[in-house]
């Protein structure tokens, strides 16, 4: 049998170097700042059944629940430096901790953000993890602080993850079942999201944008995040929303709905002045992240969608909410 502390030296404890100070081990990580930069923070914890299927596979599973916090520190356009991981487990299953660990540290690696340390007790399948990033006084991208006149931006597509959702599920609202295909490409949206920490981390430290949030909940629900911090509106033209290359061949309603608010997206949704409009797209090619102006900032609240041609469409969407 593994033991809890076992456990702990086996998967997770790895004899890296890193920026931590005093990593996995004591009762407490040690973190010594950059001179002069700001801790940036985040949660996010994952649970079983609720957002993600039971039995779902363990290695993007354990890339997941990290890509969905590095996505937090990308919409604050902070650098990932560390994080600690809290584990509920129902049983130590060898085969899922090594596959688990293996997608964790995999992201971890490619962001040289370090797992400095946690807590791991028997229980429900339940992952949360707390991110630590750094970004410089000043520079970090709020929800309240878009402008009237600001450009709305997205980076990447939308709505692929949320099609696949309704794949899985044979949802009624899809035309057609989709083909596996079809519902592998979808589905990887769903299991190993992008976090666009490169995108962030550039308009942050060239001061490119505004405010910024990332989608989870869907376009809808997050934008109006920042319009409800920032005290303004905003007008967007529908048929702009990127949709991911499943979403794209399906009919345009739900094209409409899941790229305005199927969720589960991980891309990031940021403000901009229209003078910033060359630099970004020069940030954007410079981190391969594709980025696309979806409307603007007005100064009255509320949202109000139009088409392609400008004219004005009554759209009735509403982003998800875990306790409606
Ligand atoms: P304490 O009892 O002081 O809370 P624990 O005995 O739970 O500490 O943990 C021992 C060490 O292992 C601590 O440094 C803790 O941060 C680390 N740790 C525990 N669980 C995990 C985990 N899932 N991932 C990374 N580090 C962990
Ligand atoms: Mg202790």
């Amino acid at each position: 049998m593994l033991s809890e502390f076992d456990l702990i030296k086996h998967y997770f404890d790895r004899p890296v170097p890193g920026r931590a100070t005093l990593g996995i081990g004591d009762d407490c990580a040690l973190l010594t700042p950059a001179p002069g930069m700001q801790t940036a923070i985040s949660s996010d914890m994952l649970v079983e059944g609720r957002h993600f299927f039971a039995g779902e596979e363990a290695q993007r599973l354990g890339h997941k629940s990290l890509a969905v916090n590095l996505s937090d520190l990308a919409a604050m356009g902070a650098r990932p430096v560390a994080f600690t991981l809290a584990l509920a487990l129902p049983a130590a299953d060898r085969a899922w901790l090594e596959g688990f660990s293996r997608g964790l540290f995999a992201l971890a690696d490619a962001h040289g953000c370090e797992l400095i340390g946690g807590d791991t007790t028997k229980g429900p399948l339940t992952i949360c993890i707390t991110v630590f990033g750094e970004v410089a006084p000043g520079r970090a991208l709020r929800r309240s602080a878009a402008v009237a006149g600001d450009d709305v931006w997205v980076s990447g597509t939308l709505g692929d993850a949320r099609l696949a959702l309704a794949g899985y599920r044979q949802e009624p609202a899809l035309a057609a079942p989709l083909n596996a295909a079809d519902l592998a490409a979808a589905g990887s949206r769903m299991h190993t999201p992008t976090p666009r920490v490169a995108l962030g981390v550039l308009l942050a430290e060239r001061g490119l944008a505004h405010a910024a949030i990332d989608i989870s909940d869907g376009l809808v629900g997050d934008l109006g995040h920042i319009l409800a911090r920032s005290g303004v509106g905003a007008t967007l033209d529908a048929d702009a929303l990127p949709a991911g290359p499943v979403l794209a061949a399906q009919p345009l309603a739900l094209r409409r709905a899941f790229t305005a608010a199927g969720g589960d997206d991980y891309e990031i949704c940021f403000t901009a002045p229209a003078a910033s409009r060359a630099a970004i797209a020069a940030a954007a090619t410079e981190c391969s992240t594709p980025v696309t102006r979806i409307g603007r900032i007005d100064g009255a609240p509320g949202l109000r969608w139009t088409d392609a041609a400008g004219a004005p469409l009554a759209l009735e969407l509403a982003s998800f909410d875990h306790f409606k």
